[in-house]
């Protein structure tokens, strides 16, 4: 293999890769990471075209430059693997001074021709390894798992590597800063090549995230109410089948509530499509805020909804409907045309082990109805007569039992 067969081919399969990542990223764009793929693959580009040109232009481009290039695109990729895998705000700026720092100090190292210089920009970019390693392993967690582990284990190879290459500049050559000198060393060329096959894996591995997250994407779609993003009733569904079949196994208690605002048709009505859906928008947002983490709470139908208690027995969903029942009716929703008002009526049931769930959702669903039917803005249950803050009317036990 010689040097100049090595870089075309390499560059070749870079550029390649390079248009696709960046097309990808393109047509992906609220998926930041991929944005810094592709930044880090143009960079990445550039670096390998400075080094091919290694004995036809100034030093300072093919080697120092280059160099410098290469621990920017290996900080943007790092970008890129955090995104995916933790979502935290990053402190770039914080960031972005110490490479700066990095690169002021190995211009002037390369300038004033220190021996050794290489480490100078070898230090900076091993660190960036170990923590992009680090950062796979601490945060690459479920479906993210087993890409991030795959990830950590290349960076690994590419830290080896690149460290192996280090020691070889600095102390085999003379001149570690003109790598020329080192073209014919079968060393150099297949630790270079081995670089390059590590690199195009971690194209791959890319484009193994970017699946990854569009298909967390969908199954986030299939799942949610996108007006709301309350669960939809699919899923609530599947939950309630898992949930019940888990407290029938365990002996544990299962309830369920359902909500249905009042005269929603009417509000639609009179101020509107748009504040009919702001309304169902901050129905969401305030329940969410009583609920538990465990608690399932799904858009049923228009401006149906129910939620699915684990480990909660009827008593004490009554007690949380009647608390979401008072946070509705105190909540005052912003809206251009002036605040909007709603109340709910909603339904208890506890599951009965003898019954599916959907025994458990009828018998609160009927629940509802006769809440509506004594005059809205209440909770009841099979057992317990509609309930509002006005007024607690009493319904004969027997006529809900009929359901
Ligand atoms: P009740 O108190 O008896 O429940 O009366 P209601 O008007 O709430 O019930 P009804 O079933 O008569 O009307 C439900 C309305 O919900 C009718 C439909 O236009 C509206 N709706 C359903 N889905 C949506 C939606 O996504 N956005 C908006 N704005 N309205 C919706
Ligand atoms: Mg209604
Ligand atoms: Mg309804």
């Amino acid at each position: 293999m010689d040097y100049g067969t090595y870089f075309f081919t390499n560059i070749a399969t870079v550029t390649v890769f390079t248009v696709c990542i960046s097309l990808l990223a393109w047509y992906n764009r609220r998926v930041r990471g991929m944005r810094w793929f592709a930044a880090a693959q143009i960079v990445g580009l550039i670096k390998l075209i400075l080094q091919g040109m290694e004995g036809k232009a100034p030093v300072v481009l093919t080697g120092m430059t280059a160099n410098e290039i290469y621990l920017i695109s290996f900080v943007m990729q790092w970008i890129g693997l955090r995104w995916f895998v933790n979502r935290a705000p990053l402190r770039q700026r914080r960031l972005w001074s110490l490479i700066v720092l990095a690169l002021a100090a190995y211009t002037i190292a390369f300038f004033t021709k220190i021996p050794y210089i290489g480490n100078v920009v070898n230090i900076p970019f091993l660190t960036i390894c170990g923590v992009s390693v680090w950062t796979m392993w601490k945060y690459g967690r479920g479906p993210f798992k087993m890409i991030a582990r795959v990830t950590a284990i290349i960076l690994c190879a590419q830290l080896a590597v690149a460290a192996y290459r280090a020691v070889l500049t600095n102390i085999s050559y003379e001149r570690p800063w003109q790598t020329v000198l080192a073209h014919n060393d079968p060393r150099w060329l297949y630790s270079l090549a081995a670089a390059a096959f590590l690199a195009s894996f971690m194209t791959m591995c890319e484009l193994w995230f970017l699946v990854t997250e569009l298909q967390q994407e969908l199954a986030e779609q299939a799942r949610t109410d996108p007006l709301t993003g309350a669960l939809n009733r699919r899923s609530m569904e599947e939950a309630a089948l898992r949930e019940t079949a888990r407290c029938i196994r365990y002996g544990h208690v299962l309830s369920m509530i359902v909500l249905d605002i009042d005269k929603f048709k009417h509000l639609n009505d009179t101020r509107g499509h748009a504040a009919g859906d702001r309304a169902l928008q901050a129905l969401v947002c305030c329940v969410k805020l009583i609920l538990r983490q465990q608690d399932l709470f799904a858009r049923t139908g228009g401006e149906e909804f129910a939620v699915l208690l684990p480990d909660t027995t009827e008593m004490a969903a009554f007690g949380i409907a009647e608390r979401v029942r008072i946070a509705i009716e105190e909540l005052e929703i912003p809206f251009e045309t002036g605040p909007i008002k709603i109340t709910v009526c909603a339904g208890v049931a506890q599951l009965d082990p003898a019954c599916s769930w959907e025994g458990m959702m009828r018998r609160a669903d009927a629940a509802m109805y006769q809440a509506k039917q004594h005059g809205r803005n209440m909770v009841a249950t099979q057992n317990t007569p509609p309930k509002s803050s006005k007024t607690a009317l009493s319904i004969p036990s027997e006529s809900m039992q009929t359901v």
